[in-house]
């Protein structure tokens, strides 16, 4: 096989899948990412000889050299997409395209080899069609599906690894903040950024999460639910959360979310929402806004809403923000208008509830 072949996936079926009755208990309330199904995908990797070895197989715990290179150097890239089960029953992933072409633009940065955008597509329609007695039916829950790739390569030299794996699990989801949509409290982190100019910010890598961790411990001791980071140059400009992107409601009804400009996560919610905005004819500006400017407007009541969004969380209001310069509310602490809108046309569109104007909705069956 040459490097540029696309290998398609061998399925070699679980011999001893978890019982339909253990099952059913297991995902009936499964809360986030506890439940695992039955498989998982894999591909390899190794210089010279490209993708091979594209198969299905039963999750199991994989056997590693201690000298594995991203036990060490953290070469190491994930995504976060969902399987959906539609209002009629089929089931449907949201622009999962996205999700392939972000895998590759962090692997572009993290010196990794990248996926054919065909191979992460089907590892994914594999997996969801073998495992799919996992999606869960309730509302809120899905099948959430963590792609990931990382340096397998027994070698403790630095370099960029010559063998990687590539693999996908898929995990039975409830709800990601228990309490659904409340609003949720962030801690304005004062010691900890989450990304430089330069770095990896923009990469969907686990690095950046462990890096996020103490500031994350930190908003927990302060009593919040999440931390937001300020960028690093100047301290001064709201980033995101660690792993949602930041919106901001006007009074006059006009919306804003920080620029991507290396030091973001593009988040594939976050576009779907300025998409979703400019077609309501709501002005939506992509536009940097200060941690002082946000109090400020906060206390005049010229901001009225603020929301995260991501993946995991779809769309979930901020309520409340602490920081070590006090705190403010925003609007009345709860869920504003816009919020729930925005929530409510994503997830109906996600459900197949809704018309599906850009093309978003890839049903699977
Ligand atoms: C994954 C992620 C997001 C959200 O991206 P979605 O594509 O909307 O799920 C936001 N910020 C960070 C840091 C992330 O890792």
């Amino acid at each position: 096989m040459n490097a540029d072949a696309t290998p398609s996936f061998e399925i070699r079926e679980h011999s001893a899948p978890v019982p339909a009755s253990e099952r059913t208990g297991r995902i009936a309330d499964p809360g986030f990412g506890k439940v695992f199904t039955d498989h998982m995908a894999i591909v390899r990797y190794t210089e010279g000889k490209g993708w091979h070895d594209a198969h299905i197989q039963a999750r199991e715990p994989l056997s590693m050299d201690p000298a594995a290179a991203v036990l060490h150097y953290a070469q190491e890239i994930f995504e976060g997409l969902k399987a959906y089960r539609l209002a009629d029953g089929g089931t449907a992933l949201f622009r999962p395209e996205q999700n392939a072409r972000r895998f590759q633009q962090s692997a572009a940065r993290l010196a990794m080899p990248q996926l054919p955008e065909s191979l992460f597509l089907e590892s994914i329609e594999k997996l969801v069609d073998i495992d799919r007695e996992w999606i869960p039916g309730a509302e809120g829950a899905a099948l959430y599906l963590r792609p990931f790739m990382f340096a397998s390569e027994v070698f403790l030299g630095v370099r960029p690894a010559h063998e990687y794996l590539y693999m996908v699990i898929a995990s039975s989801v409830g709800a990601y903040f228990k309490g659904g949509a409340k609003a949720i409290s962030i801690w304005v982190s004062d010691d900890y950024t989450r990304a430089a100019p330069g770095g990896t910010g923009a990469a969907k890598c686990g690095g950046n999460y462990a890096a996020s961790l103490v500031a994350q411990a930190e908003a927990i001791r302060q009593g919040c639910d999440q931390v937001v980071f300020l960028d690093a140059a100047e301290h001064r400009w709201v980033e995101e959360l660690g792993g949602m992107n930041l919106f901001f409601v006007m009074e006059d009804g006009s919306v804003l979310t920080p620029p991507l400009k290396g030091t973001i996560l593009p988040g594939i919610t976050r576009d779907s929402i300025l998409t979703l905005t400019r077609d309501e004819g709501i002005s939506v500006r992509e536009e940097a806004y200060s941690i002082d400017q946000w109090r400020e407007d906060a206390a005049s009541g010229k901001l009225v809403e603020t929301f995260a969004c991501g993946t995991a969380a779809v769309v979930t209001p901020v309520g409340t923000v602490k920081s070590s310069a006090g705190d403010f509310q925003i609007g009345s602490g709860g869920t504003g208008q816009i919020t729930q809108r925005m929530r409510d046309r994503l997830v109906a569109i996600q459900r197949g509830e809704a018309p599906d104007p850009h093309g978003w909705v890839k049903r699977l069956f």
